[in-house]
């Protein structure tokens, strides 16, 4: 097929590739999320997941001799000795033939924001709970914005080596509070604290996990059939049979519409650590979870995955590398195919962006990115144009939804130390601003020298005064608000708000009038005192 329009510009022309080709690289793409409440053991299994992938493709490769420490360990290094803010960035790798773009998430929940922006950018999300834990705030909050995206997950129940509650328990808990129904698609042999292997309920058969040496890659399995397998675990094979059809009789089988439309989750056992049910995860997302497809974009049409090249930005990141001050723009590909160099239109100036440095960003792991395709994570050097949620494309125009907003909990006032730095304070603020590290909330009687910070997570405050001294040579002190709640207001005067007290009404920088509230009865007393008040949640709000 020919793509050839002499019409187009050489940039443009590049940017097509055959549709066939695009067609059968997005579908060999999966990219999603590991996402939980920390500790659950989120790093554990994304080093597996690569591991996995990466010693099943190197042909030869010997089992057992490769090391954990070299793929993602540097970067929770770097994250641990800085303290602070993190890189999200995507770590790709190929299984079965499938394109893996795993995009990473903070591991501190003070980083949330980051998180649910990341999950704008995902097509599934494997969501990690901890066998002895069940779910836990941020497990409830992270299923909440997946609703909200009415983005499928993969529930996954890790450390189930170690004892812990009880697998129709926790099926029961997702069940109950997560508004999805939970389809197991291995079901635990041995109670937690004696992972002895898994049945798959589809076909009965049982995968026997034996540990290897410590900080092998892969653990060793053995697939039996239900006979062989009742002979050889006699008991525990009975009741994981029975438990197995007991969830199967209410839940009813696997159905991938289902999945799909974020109506139901597969559920999995594992143990991370020792690679247990690691490679049915991977098999599962190869199997079930959607390839990058056409997006919606911002009136709700979708782009197909062939039109020509488009993405959106999910995430900016400042000073990952300290000594050249970088700023690099994290795009995902929504549409036909990236080549480093191309000219791609900022949809918000319209104006031209060239893309001279193209990488593919882990950790301290930079590579120089030639080609992506939809579903590919793209990292922009020098992208200081770029804000959170621009989209840029090339050919027909096209903007994807914005990213949306979520609700602050935190509020505290900024101000320059030292006054003679206003304009280098104004500056800093506004980056950080455009940056996504903070929301930025302002009014005029506070004036432009204090302006209010707004976080979802208080460590966001000490990367803005960490970075605004070392950045910019504006050091800050901060005041804390004793406000908690956020709303949008839509009201023809907003200011009337400023007359209740614990009250204040500010704007953020896209002109949205806020209120924010010291707490629920707060924000429960504008009803009686300004009724012709309506007040929205922010985007993501959690409440
Ligand atoms: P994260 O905060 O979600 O990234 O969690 P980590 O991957 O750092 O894991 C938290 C702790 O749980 C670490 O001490 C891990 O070694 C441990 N852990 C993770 N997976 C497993 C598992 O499958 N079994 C056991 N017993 N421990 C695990």
């Amino acid at each position: 097929m020919s793509v050839h329009h002499p019409e187009r510009s050489p940039a443009e022309t590049a940017g097509e590739g055959t549709p066939t080709q695009v067609r059968h690289e997005a579908f060999r793409r999966r990219t999603f999320a590991v996402i939980s409440h920390p500790d659950a053991g989120k790093s554990t299994l994304t080093e597996a997941l690569a591991l996995h992938a990466h010693v099943i493709e190197e042909a030869g490769a010997t089992h057992g001799k490769a090391s954990r420490r070299s793929t993602v360990s540097d970067w929770m290094q770097m994250e641990q000795e800085r303290g602070i803010s993190i890189s999200s960035a995507a770590l790709q790798f190929t299984y079965r033939d499938t394109v893996f773009n795993l995009l990473d998430t903070p591991g501190h929940a003070d980083f949330s924001e980051d998180t649910y922006r990341v999950l704008a950018a995902v097509d599934c999300a494997v969501m990690l709970i901890d066998a002895a834990k069940g779910l836990e705030t941020q497990t409830l909050k992270l299923f909440d914005v997946c609703a909200r995206r009415g983005l499928p997950v993969i529930t996954v129940i890790n450390k189930w080596d170690r004892p812990g509650k009880d697998a129709l328990e926790l099926i029961d808990e997702v069940q109950q509070r997560t508004g999805r129904t939970p389809v197991p698609l291995s079901w635990p042999v041995g109670l937690s604290g004696d992972f002895r292997g898994t049945l798959d309920p589809r076909t009965r058969a049982y995968t026997r996990y034996r540990r290897m040496a410590a900080g092998a890659a892969l653990a060793e399995t053995e697939v039996f059939a239900p006979e062989q397998a009742a002979e050889l675990e006699g008991a525990a094979w009975t009741e994981a049979v029975e438990t197995a059809a007991l969830v199967a009789e209410s839940n009813g089988a696997f159905e991938l519409e289902a999945f799909r439309a974020a109506e139901s989750t597969p559920v999995l056992f594992v143990a991370a650590a020792m690679n247990f049910g690691v490679a049915t995860l991977l098999d599962v997302l190869v199997d079930l979870a959607p390839p990058a497809g056409p997006r919606p974009d911002a009136d709700g049409t979708p782009r197909p995955v062939e039109a020509p090249f488009s993405g959106f930005v999910f995430k900016l990141q400042a000073g990952m590398d300290r000594a050249h001050r970088d700023h690099v723009a994290f795009l995902r590909v929504c549409s036909g195919v990236f080549h480093r160099g191309m000219v791609l239109t900022h949809a918000a100036t319209g104006k031209p962006f060239a893309t001279k440095y193209a990488h593919h960003v882990f950790g301290r792991d930079r590579e120089t990115i030639d080609v992506a395709f939809p579903g590919d994570v793209v990292g922009l050097v020098n992208a200081s144009a770029l804000r959170a949620g621009d989209s840029v494309y090339v050919g027909t125009p096209v903007t994807f939804p914005p990213i949306p907003h979520f609700s602050p909990e935190h509020f505290q006032v900024a101000r320059a130390v030292d006054a003679g730095r206003a304009k280098q304070f104004r500056r800093g603020i506004t980056q950080l601003e455009l940056e996504g590290v903070i929301q930025v909330l302002r009014s005029e009687t506070r004036g432009d020298q204090a302006p209010v910070l707004a976080a979802v997570g208080p460590m966001q405050f000490e990367v803005v005064a960490d970075r605004m001294d070392r950045e910019f040579g504006a050091q800050v002190r901060l005041e804390a608000l004793p406000y908690t709640l956020a709303r949008r207001v839509i009201a023809p005067d907003p200011e009337v708000l400023n007359r209740i007290p614990g009250t204040e009404v500010l704007r953020r920088a896209d002109g949205e009038p806020i209120a924010v509230f010291t707490d629920k009865w707060k924000l429960g007393r504008v009803a009686t005192h300004a009724p012709e008040v309506a007040l929205e949640p922010i985007g993501g709000d959690l409440d």
